[in-house]
């Protein structure tokens, strides 16, 4: 795009919902100051736009950009040469989506709540987290889940009462993962299992183990991938979680 006059990078960086170095980075701009007439590229997501070189892989380009792996593969839009291995291709765009600003510390999410187990099908309309770890993605508009990393794999739980709508594994996406049917309009989706404790029609209380994480499907390493959808769309798991 061209820019016009009047705008600087910050007005373009807010009219587009990304960072003002994602706009330098992506257009070779040395400066802050932008003239009428110059080309700019704005990228889809705030991040870096990488090309590709020979010998690197997500891991070795994550490590620079102060990003993990997954997060570039969280993003839709990356292509890989190899689903299962996420390879590369020499020259080739990556998008290096940077979901948390590096000096912001990522908070431990809460150990489950083991005493509010409860029996029958219907949800009660608030979730407890469904494991125990640190979260590796916040919710972004690409990617409206929470990832939850912990390289013990923990248990997976119920994060509320409900029915197993699916049981079963896919080879990419979500690998083995489990959908909860909640009764009440909600359903949430539990992703990247290395275990699944239950199987389709089971009720489940809330709290009550249903599988183990693990790295299944399109992941880079031990994390849970957790959804809550309210008929059918997608929520702010954040919104939820008590
Ligand atoms: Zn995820």
């Amino acid at each position: 795009m061209w820019s016009k006059s009047g705008e600087t990078l910050a007005s373009l960086a807010n009219t587009y919902e990304v960072s003002v170095d994602s706009i330098k980075w992506a257009s070779n701009l040395k400066s802050d100051t932008i003239r009428p007439g110059d080309t700019l590229t704005i990228p889809p997501v705030s991040g870096v736009v990488h090309t590709v070189k020979a010998g690197e892989s997500i891991y070795t380009i994550a490590k620079r950009y102060g990003t993990s792996a997954q997060a570039i593969v969280n993003y839709p839009f990356n292509d890989f040469e190899d689903l299962d291995t996420f390879a590369l291709k020499s020259g080739q765009l990556l998008i290096v989506p940077d979901g948390v600003p590096p000096q912001e510390k990522r908070p431990i999410a809460r150990g489950p709540q083991f005493n509010q187990i409860s029996g029958g099908q219907q949800g009660s309309g608030t979730f407890i987290w469904p494991t125990s770890g640190g979260v590796s993605q916040y919710p972004i508009w690409y990617h409206m889940a929470l990832d939850i990393a912990n390289r013990s794999l923990p248990p997976v739980l119920a994060s509320d009462t409900g029915s197993v709508s699916y049981a079963g594994c896919i080879s990419g996406g979500y690998g083995c993962h489990i959908i909860i049917a909640h009764g009440n309009g909600f359903s949430t989706l539990y992703g990247h299992l290395s275990r699944i404790d239950v199987s389709v029609g089971q009720g489940v209380g809330r709290g009550q183990t249903i599988g183990q994480m693990g790295s299944t499907g399109r992941s880079t390493g031990p994390h849970l991938h957790f959804e809550i959808r309210k008929n059918g769309a997608l929520q702010n798991p954040l919104g939820y979680l008590k």
